[in-house]
C-alpha cells in the first residue's frame, strides 16, 4: 500500500451492486474493503478480486447490529486506520408480491417495516456514525448512501411498495441532514441510485448490470473537493426528490 492509496468500505459488498461498486473503486486502484455479514461469502468475494489484482479485504459488518458495527470500526481502525470512502450500499426491500411487486400499506406487516428500515435507515446511520472517527482522518471523505428513485417522492415511479420505497424516502431525508451537519467540513455525503439492476434483490428482473448500477455511487465516492453536496444522482443526473 503506499501512502497515497485511498480506502474503502463498501457495506453488503458481496455481491450485487456492492460487489461492484467495491471492484470498480479497486480498479481505480482504491484499497476496498468489502463489509459482508457472511464470512465466507465476504472472503470468496475479496478473493475474486484480489484473483484480479484489487487490493481487497473483507471484514465482517451486519448493519443491524450494535456490536457487529463496532467491532468492524475497531477492526478496521486497526487495520487501516484511516477511511477515505464509505458506501452504505447493503439494503433489503422486505417480503413482497412476486407478481405485482407490491407491498400494500394498508395490509403492511409492522415488523417487516422495522426490520428493512433497521437495515436501509438506521442500518446506515450506525455505520456512518462508527467510521466517522476513522473518516475524519482522511483529508477527502466521502460517503455514498445506496437509495433508489423507488424513494422518490417527486418521481413514484413503478409499483406501489410501501415498505422498500418508504425506507428509500427515510434515507433520503437522513442523507440531506448529514450533509447539513457536515457543511463546514471536507466530509461530502450524497445518495446514488443504481437504477434497476439484476441481483438477487429482483430475482434478476433488472435491465442494468451490476456494473452500470456501481458507476454513480463511483463517481459520488470520488467526487473534488469541490463535488455536490448532499444531493440524489442517477446516472443522467439528479433524481428528484
Ligand atoms: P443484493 O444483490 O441482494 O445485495 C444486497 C447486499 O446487502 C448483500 O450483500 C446482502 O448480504 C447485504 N445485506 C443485506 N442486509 C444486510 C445486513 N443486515 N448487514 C450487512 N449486509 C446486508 O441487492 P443489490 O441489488 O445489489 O442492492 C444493493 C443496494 O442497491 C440496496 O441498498 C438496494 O436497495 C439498492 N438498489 C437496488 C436496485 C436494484 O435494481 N437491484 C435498485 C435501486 C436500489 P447477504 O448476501 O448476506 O444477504
Amino acid at each position: 500500500m503506499t501512502t497515497t492509496q485511498k480506502t474503502a468500505l463498501v457495506t453488503g459488498a458481496n455481491k450485487g451492486i456492492g460487489y461492484a461498486i467495491a471492484e470498480a473503486l479497486g480498479r481505480l486502484g482504491h484499497r476496498v474493503v468489502l463489509g459482508a455479514r457472511d464470512d465466507a461469502a465476504g472472503a470468496d468475494a475479496a478473493a475474486r478480486l484480489v484473483a484480479q489484482g484489487i487490493d481487497a479485504s473483507a471484514l465482517r459488518l451486519d448493519v443491524t447490529s450494535d456490536a457487529s458495527v463496532a467491532a468492524a470500526a475497531g477492526e478496521l481502525a486497526d487495520r487501516v486506520g484511516t477511511l477515505d470512502v464509505l458506501v452504505n450500499n447493503a439494503g433489503v426491500s422486505g417480503a413482497f408480491d412476486p407478481v405485482t411487486w407490491g407491498q400494500d400499506p394498508t395490509t403492511i406487516d409492522l415488523d417487516v417495516l422495522r426490520g428493512v428500515v433497521d437495515t436501509n435507515v438506521y442500518g446506515v446511520i450506525r455505520v456512518t456514525n462508527a467510521m466517522l472517527p476513522l473518516l475524519r482522518r482522511s483529508d477527502a471523505p466521502r460517503i455514498v448512501n445506496t437509495s433508489s428513485s423507488m424513494g422518490s417522492l417527486g418521481r413514484q415511479p413503478g409499483p406501489v411498495m410501501a415498505v422498500y420505497s418508504s425506507s428509500k424516502t427515510f434515507l433520503n431525508g437522513v442523507t440531506v441532514q448529514y450533509a447539513r451537519a457536515f457543511a463546514d467540513t471536507p466530509v461530502i455525503v450524497n445518495a446514488a441510485c443504481p437504477g434497476l439492476v439484476a441481483t438477487d434483490f429482483n430475482g434478476f428482473a433488472g435491465d442494468r448490470t451490476p456494473e452500470q448500477g456501481a458507476a454513480t455511487a463511483v463517481r459520488l465516492a470520488t467526487l473534488p473537493d469541490d463535488g455536490p453536496r448532499g444531493g440524489f444522482f442517477e446516472d443522467d443526473g439528479v433524481v428528484p426528490w
